[in-house]
């Protein structure tokens, strides 16, 4: 069992890296971002008041989500938390309900990661992610390559100002919260694999139980 925490800005591939991991770890991937997407009701309309600007939700609200999240079953071989958590607020919450065995940043540039939330597509079927300026490309433009689904751009990707604001949440909130605790760094600006074999390669230097 081992539970990770992957961390990065927008963009840094995450979620891609989250989804790799976990299916190779037999963990499960939980992304926050996409607990609230998949919201309904007062929640969804709540989440997305925030979302749209590019803010965050309030921290009492996803705790209390998150919290229910890891009681179901499929976590107990052990999880990967992709975009929780994001301030020391949110760090020493999760600190109470359970145990955290590696941080990992994936870390690039903010040009970077302007570059390729403009250009990210993502599938409402399957929930994957392209890109149509770097990696992975839909073989046709806006169409997904697995389910044939058409691809939409999230609301908060396509708004340059909420690119803006996520990312300076990324450095004022979330940055402090990495000093306070002992994480690992990984190059986010190398191909996918490459980084899928830095992240396997820290998860290796795990102590056994
Ligand atoms: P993401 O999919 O991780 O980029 O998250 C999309 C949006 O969901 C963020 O910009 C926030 O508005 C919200 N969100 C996701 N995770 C959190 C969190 N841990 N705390 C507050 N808001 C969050």
């Amino acid at each position: 069992m081992v539970n990770l925490i992957f961390v990065g800005p927008q963009g840094s591939g995450k979620g891609t890296q989250a989804k790799i991991i976990a299916k190779k770890l037999g963990i499960t991937h939980i992304s926050t971002g996409d607990l609230l997407r998949a919201s309904t009701g007062k929640l969804r309309k709540l989440a997305d008041s925030y979302i749209h600007k590019g803010e965050l939700v309030p921290s009492k609200v996803m705790i209390e989500i998150l919290k229910q999240r890891l009681e179901k079953s499929d976590c107990k071989e052990g999880f990967i938390l992709d975009g929780f958590p994001r301030t020391i607020e949110q760090a020493e919450d999760l600190e109470k309900i359970t145990k955290i065995d590696l941080i990992l940043e994936i870390d690039i540039s903010d040009g970077t990661a302007v570059k390729r939330l403009q250009g990210r597509w993502n599938c409402k079927k399957c929930n994957i992610a392209y890109n149509i300026v770097t990696c992975p490309k839909p073989k046709k433009l806006d169409v997904c390559d697995v389910c044939g689904a058409k691809l939409y751009q999230r609301e908060d990707d396509a708004n340059e100002d909420a690119i803006k604001k996520r990312l300076k949440i990324y450095h004022e909130d979330t940055e402090p919260m990495l000093k306070k605790y002992p994480f690992v760094k990984i190059n986010g600006e190398q191909s996918i694999e490459k980084i899928t074999k830095d992240i396997l390669k820290e998860i290796g230097k795990l102590k056994k139980p």
